[in-house]
């Protein structure tokens, strides 16, 4: 976070530190779970308090109760009581390889995170060959399901 000294006071600005971001994700992904798929993935979840909560992929020889790493960190984050994300990074290869290519959050990632943030205001970090990639979880989700009471 970036604060910004303005005329009347101090205005805080908060700002997406994307290497620091995709490098704890890259932490995360080393503790995948993946007998299976043999593809890991991490992901690192800053909230707007500038926390960072990780979460690797775990999976399950029932396929079904698999777990994400994007819902791990999310999963992580709200059972401490965090509701303000600002921004989540992913990376994701086979198991032993670098991460070079663009890894984005699967559908069921994209709806359950959609229903803990701003879709316009929540960044989606990635890096492809080494150069961070950034949207927003609106432009990954549009049209996104919201359950009205
Ligand atoms: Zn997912």
């Amino acid at each position: 976070m970036v604060i910004t000294k303005r005329k009347g006071g101090t205005k805080m600005e908060k700002k997406i530190d994307e290497k620091k971001l995709l490098s704890e994700a890259k932490e995360a992904r080393k503790n995948a779970y993946v007998p299976f798929s043999g593809f890991t993935v991490g992901a690192a979840l800053l909230t707007k308090d500038g926390k960072i909560y990780r979460g690797c992929n775990i999976e399950s020889s029932v396929m079904s109760p698999s777990l994400c790493a994007e819902r791990v960190a999310l999963a992580k984050a709200i059972s401490e009581g965090e509701k303000d994300f600002l921004a989540i990074a992913i990376v994701g290869a086979p198991k032993d390889e670098e991460a070079k290519d663009a890894c984005y959050p699967c559908g069921v990632c994209r709806q359950t995170l959609s229903e803990h943030v701003k879709l316009s205001a929540f960044t989606v970090v990635t890096e492809e060959n080494g150069q961070a990639v950034t949207c927003t979880l609106e432009e990954l989700l549009p049209r996104a399901f919201v359950f009205e009471k």
